[in-house]
């Protein structure tokens, strides 16, 4: 024990290698896994350090909030279904701001910090002497930027739990009155925040929590469906800062260079999925509903009635297994449907028959980031099929037949030529190019942004109505049979 002890900040350098390499391995589908396990390395020595360099440690709590922890993470990582991954990350996400909230919280109601604050009180302040106020001053801006930062997060990711649910509670707001609400509130933090900061005043440091709280609700819940994922991915980063925040608070290096990890790759994923949406960060935060403005466009008005072109699986297997060249387009719909290994066995029987087939994989396609090469490393998808957006977009033109398998949004033509669609500008995987372009879903109902869908009544297309996977089985099948 004493041993480890001595060597704590050594093994916390371990540790920290450790989460990097991590990182580095998740940034490709071949080293994910090598990634995953120095993750898994990484936590247990951080973990078992933390254990025993605790001083005085209340070893019957810290091993009962582990096997709660444990009993709880395993039951849900057994059930979750992968449809439902990027709501349970989010609230994942809301348990770290929680956390970092309670432990500020904690770190102040305890003796020794309270006798901190209060020698930097205005009365306090001569006795305790220059030093302890200097002191006290970093510590008390620690709690306060955690505090709130913690705060924010909690109920933002809430809400985009909620959001993402589709649960009754979480409703959009929307109205002149939203910007101006969340100005004063945000203000009225700081305001209370840096009060705290400089008087060590307790009623400021609980008002300016409560405000963090409901700021963090505002904030998020104008922000529309279309915008959600960079939310998540922000929330995500947002969680690591709150918790580099408690690292400061506890004097965990480990903690701190972990949460400045993970709130710098949430970060920079932001700033990727910004990219591939073609949208600006601070558009989507504060820029309003793109979302609801979608869900009320395609709602809203008389929609005229338009023709479109549907056929069988048949029809469709007959056409692919006389093509040289099949793209896949995956989307939603294919993790909706659990059509991951039914396409695969499609895609192999194809690639028997010397059809070239590959993936076209949209950065926001699905619910969550790297949705679809999740399901498809799944269903055991040879990498080298897999390609993304920018590397496949020039050979839509060359290709024979596009399959769109329950996508929408990301292969919408709106976002190209239609500068009133709201999501205009967003990059799309160009399926309409294709010679000829075949849809799976089940009806003609809209996708995530509530936006009609010019490709479904594109010339070229066939839409294949149907879950997904059962239309795909049923393809394999006609292809299987007809002894193509
Ligand atoms: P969309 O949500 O646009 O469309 C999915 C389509 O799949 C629907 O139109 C639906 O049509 C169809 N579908 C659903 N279930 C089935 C099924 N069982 N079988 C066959 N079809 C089915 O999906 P995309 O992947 O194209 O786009 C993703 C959207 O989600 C984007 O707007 C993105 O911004 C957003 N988003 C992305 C996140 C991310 O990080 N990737 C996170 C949150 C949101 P029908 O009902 O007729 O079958």
């Amino acid at each position: 024990m004493e041993l480890i002890r001595e060597y704590a900040d050594w093994l916390y350098l371990v540790g920290a290698i450790l989460f990097i390499l991590t990182l580095r391995g998740l940034s490709g589908p071949k080293t994910a896994i090598a990634g995953n396990r120095y993750g898994m390395i990484a936590m247990a020595i951080a973990v078992l350090t933390t254990f025993f360099v605790a001083e005085n440690p209340v070893i019957w709590m810290i091993v009962g909030a582990m096997a709660l922890g444990a009993v709880v993470g395993i039951a849900r990582a057994r059930t979750v279904p992968m449809t439902q991954m990027p709501e349970t990350v989010a609230l994942m996400h809301s348990l770290v701001g929680l956390a970092a909230v309670l432990i500020a919280i904690a770190a102040i109601l305890h003796n020794n910090q309270l006798s901190t604050l209060f020698a930097y009180n205005a009365q306090g302040l001569a006795e305790a002497g220059v030093q302890a106020s200097h002191m006290s001053k970093v510590h008390l801006f620690e709690l306060f930027v955690g505090c709130f930062v913690g705060a924010i997060t909690f109920t933002a990711s809430v809400f985009a739990y909620g959001k993402l649910a589709a649960k009754k509670w979480a409703k959009t707001i929307a109205g002149a009155w939203v910007k101006p609400l969340q100005a004063i509130v945000f203000i009225a933090m700081l305001a209370c925040g840096i009060y705290f900061f400089g008087f060590g005043n307790m009623p400021a440091f609980w008002a300016m929590t409560v405000l963090a709280l409901i700021f963090g609700w505002i904030w998020i819940a104008p922000v529309g469906g279309g915008d959600m994922p960079v939310v998540v991915s922000l929330l995500n980063s947002f969680s690591g800062w709150a918790a580099a925040g408690i690292g400061f608070t506890l004097e965990n290096n480990m903690l701190i260079v972990a949460g400045s990890l993970v709130g710098s790759s949430g970060a920079i994923l932001s700033y990727i999925m910004c990219k591939a949406m073609n949208r600006n960060i601070l558009n989507v935060l504060f820029g309003g509903t793109m979302g609801a403005t979608a869900v009320v466009a395609a709602g809203g008005g008389n929609q005229v009635q338009r023709n479109h072109r549907s056929g069988s699986a048949d029809d469709a297997g007959f056409l692919m297994s006389n093509a040289d060249s099949v793209v896949i387009v995956p989307g939603y719909g294919m993790a909706q449907g659990r059509a991951q290994n039914a396409v695969k066995e499609l895609s192999e029987l194809l690639k028997s028959q010397g059809v070239t087939v590959r993936f076209a994989i949209h950065p926001v396609a699905g619910r969550m980031p790297g949705h679809m090469n999740v399901l498809l490393a799944e269903a055991d998808v040879p990498y080298e099929d897999i390609l993304e957006m920018d590397e496949i977009n020039s050979d839509f033109a060359a290709t024979d037949v596009v399959l769109v398998i329950g996508a929408n949004d990301v292969v919408n033509p709106a976002a190209k030529d239609d500068p009133s669609s709201p999501i205009y500008g967003m990059p799309i995987l160009e399926a309409h190019k294709a010679r000829t372009i075949m849809v799976i879903k089940r009806s003609m109902a809209t996708g995530y942004a509530g936006l009609d869908n010019d490709l479904f009544y594109n010339e070229k297309t066939m839409m294949i109505f149907g879950d997904a996977k059962k239309v795909v089985e049923e393809m394999t099948k006609s292809i299987s049979g007809s002894g193509h």
